[in-house]
């Protein structure tokens, strides 16, 4: 392998790291800073003042960085080089460099706040901004500046990683702490602007199409070079690899790339859900005379780098979560990138030799609809889980928090107000019982609420499986072809009408129960349009979920009700407690209107075992919405207003300006 950029700077580094107990470094992605950084400072010999821990983001990168790096190692994954994600712990007590979430990071603080096990902590990708990321440079700051009230704290040497510029600020953040820059080894990439959308296309519709023509341009007209294409979530990115495999098939792919013949298109998906054996692939030198052709998220970006890359294909389009005011919450959207984020997409194609960015959007797309730079995760999004965080971990006042960039006033305190509605903090900005029970399961909060309720009422057996299928990626598959999608969705009625009730959290149960019970699983699935590798991740989630419930139900506070009641209406009330924040009534037609003061118009969505159904119905509760051109809510449950009657007034009762006062107390 050809040395790394960073190979030069191993003996400098490892006594910048030495000598500060914060320390910036960046560099340019692929030079080395997340996979030999951490084994730079385990040869050093700082495992001895405990465990190296490296964050990252996304889930697929601490898992794939963990993999190169065991194996770079010598040693098995999981032993001394593991990692943690969400439901998936691959480590040992011999774990010494452990990559990790954010998230997980940030629960393990909860559990124990002065990091006692770990030597060093690397905050990896940082000019990413994600919400968890930034929270815990907050939290490495505070308790640095607090000195001495962890004891730990003192010798724990804090490292954050970014591919990009910001290094000063996050330097003058922590003190003016010194900024090690890795020196690049880049070639140069020539951009064009293909303009092949444009501002039309705001809303992101047309892209997918002009996105697949474009690789196939490339393909048919450049020489040898991998090509990678930047799309924005895992539809998009399987609509456009099953246009490109039925558009391939038509070309003739014969002909002479400079010395090379180029037999075909190697057609590769990357995203985040993805199965990590597949994902593995993404890694490999394609096969001789084939051109290998990655259709990746953002997570390319930055997060991992694929040799042998010489095209970049680029969207102009990013999904992520937003806050929106129409609705009143988090949603997916897909928006324009950034032109620093472009930057970066095309910085991908001059790794190991000259590149070529085309980007299909145009210099007036560029100039009009692309910011310089992305808001950072945590002023668009919604903050209640990290606001009970913060407070659990003794944080009362969380709007003088130090934060790299504020959230505006208004979130913390919606957040304030969402955790007093689902009784987490009390009138006094405290955290109760219940809270502190809540914040130690990794799922929303609401969900949460739903199954404390139900452990409390003694049918927690019904809402695990539901909880743990919400958590993993979408179980019902939605084939694209009409005709395949009617059988699918025909399919996955039966299974909800086998259960006696038709709704999506019971059609969930039902799934889930099917699988358990069969005796070939796989077979039924394939049979019903099921996911099967996905509900085999939830019933690993679900045992996990289960073991939490247990601890907290051992806890000698916890206290249980009776019901009286059919099984239906108790599981129904349980989904309540959780879910009062998204109800809505039926107005005209087969619309419905949200309650929770935004009044917003809704409709069902038609993968919804409810869809169709409608004027049958009178109140609902819903998972989640989808915004397109409409709004649609996702896995619907009907419910009486009896049930919510009592719990709807807590949406208007407090003001938050009273729960921020008492915060600043
Ligand atoms: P940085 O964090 O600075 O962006 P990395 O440490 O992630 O850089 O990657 C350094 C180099 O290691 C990359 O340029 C790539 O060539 C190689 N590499 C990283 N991960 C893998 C992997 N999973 N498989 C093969 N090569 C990899
Ligand atoms: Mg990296």
């Amino acid at each position: 392998m050809p040395r790394l950029p960073i190979y030069q700077q191993k003996e400098r580094l490892v006594e910048a790291v030495r000598c500060n107990a914060f320390l910036v470094v960046t560099g340019e992605t692929g030079s080395g800073k997340t996979t030999q950084l951490p084994q730079y400072l385990f040869q050093a010999g700082f495992w001895k003042g405990g465990k190296i821990g490296v964050t990252q983001p996304r889930r697929v990168a601490a898992i794939t960085v963990a993999q190169r790096v065991s194996h770079e190692m010598g040693f098995t994954l999981g032993r001394e080089v593991g990692y943690q994600v969400r439901f998936d712990d691959c480590t040992s007590k011999d774990t010494v460099i452990k990559y990790m979430t954010d998230g997980c990071m940030l629960r393990e603080i909860l559990a124990d706040p002065g990091l006692t096990q770990y030597g060093v902590v690397i905050l990896d990708e940082a000019h990413e901004r994600s919400l968890n990321t930034d929270v815990l440079l907050g939290l490495m700051k505070k308790n640095h500046c607090r000195g001495g009230s962890h004891s730990r704290s003192s010798s724990l040497k804090v490292i954050v990683m970014s591919a990009t510029l910001e290094t000063e600020k996050l330097s003058a953040f922590f003190g003016r702490c010194p900024v090690f820059t890795i020196p690049g080894r880049t070639f140069p990439v020539s951009e064009q602007f293909c303009n092949l959308i444009g501002p039309k296309d705001i809303d992101g519709s047309g892209y997918v199409k002009e996105v697949v023509n474009m690789v196939l341009d490339v393909h048919t007209s450049e020489t040898a070079g991998d090509i990678l294409v930047f799309l924005t979530g895992q539809s998009e990115i399987e609509r456009a690899c099953d246009m490109l495999f039925k558009k391939a098939e038509a070309i003739d792919y014969r002909y002479d790339v400079r010395d090379r013949t180029v037999d075909g298109l190697l057609i590769l998906p990357l995203y985040g859900s993805m199965p990590t054996d597949q994902q593995r692939q993404i890694f490999q030198p394609p096969p001789a005379g084939v051109r290998k052709c990655v259709v990746a998220t953002n997570i390319a970006a930055t997060s991992l780098t694929i040799s042998g890359i010489r095209y970049v294909v680029d969207s102009g389009f990013v999904k992520q979560l937003a806050h929106n005011s129409r609705v009143g919450m988090d949603v997916l959207e897909i928006v324009p990138i950034s032109k620093s984020e472009a930057e970066q997409r095309a910085g991908r194609a001059g790794r190991t030799s000259e590149g070529k960015c085309f980007r299909i959007y145009g210099r007036e797309f560029w100039e009009k609809y692309m910011p310089d730079y992305m808001v950072p995760e945590i002023q668009r999004t919604s903050l209640t889980s990290v606001i009970l965080t913060l407070k659990c971990l003794g944080v009362h006042d969380v709007i003088r928090f130090p934060y790299l960039d504020a959230p505006e006033e208004r979130f913390i305190l919606s957040a304030l107000k969402q955790l007093y509605q689902f009784d987490a903090i009390d009138r006094r900005g405290h955290v109760t019982e219940l809270g502190r029970q809540m914040v130690q399961f990794p799922l929303p909060l609401g969900l949460t609420r739903v199954l404390l309720r139900a452990a409390a009422l003694g049918c927690e057996e019904l809402m695990l499986p539901i909880a743990a299928m919400l958590s993993v990626e979408n179980v019902f598959i939605r084939p694209g072809h009409p005709e395949k999608q009617k059988e699918a969705e025909t399919k996955h009625r039966e299974i909800a009408s086998d259960a006696g009730k038709n709704n999506d959290f019971t059609m969930m149960l039902s799934v889930f129960e099917k699988c358990k019970s069969s005796e070939s699983p796989s077979s039924w699935c394939r049979e019903n349009w099921i996911h099967w590798r996905a509900v085999k991740s939830a019933f690993s989630v679900e045992s996990q979920l289960s073991e939490i419930l247990l601890r907290i139900k051992q806890q000698r506070d916890f206290s249980t009700e009776e019901f009286e009641g059919s099984q239906s209406e108790l599981f129904r009330q349980c989904l309540c407690s959780g879910y009062f924040t998204n109800v809505a009534r039926r107005s005209i037609g087969k619309s419905f209107c949200t309650m929770d003061g935004h009044g917003s118009t809704v409709h069902i969505h038609p993968s919804s075992a409810l869809f169709g159904e409608e004027s049958q119905l009178d109140w609902i509760i819903f998972h989640d919405v989808l915004v397109t051109s409409r709004m649609y809510v996702r896995t619907v449950c009907p419910i009486r207003y009896e049930w919510v009657k009592d719990l709807l007034p807590k949406l208007h009762e407090v003001d938050a300006y009273e729960l921020s006062n008492v915060a600043r107390e």
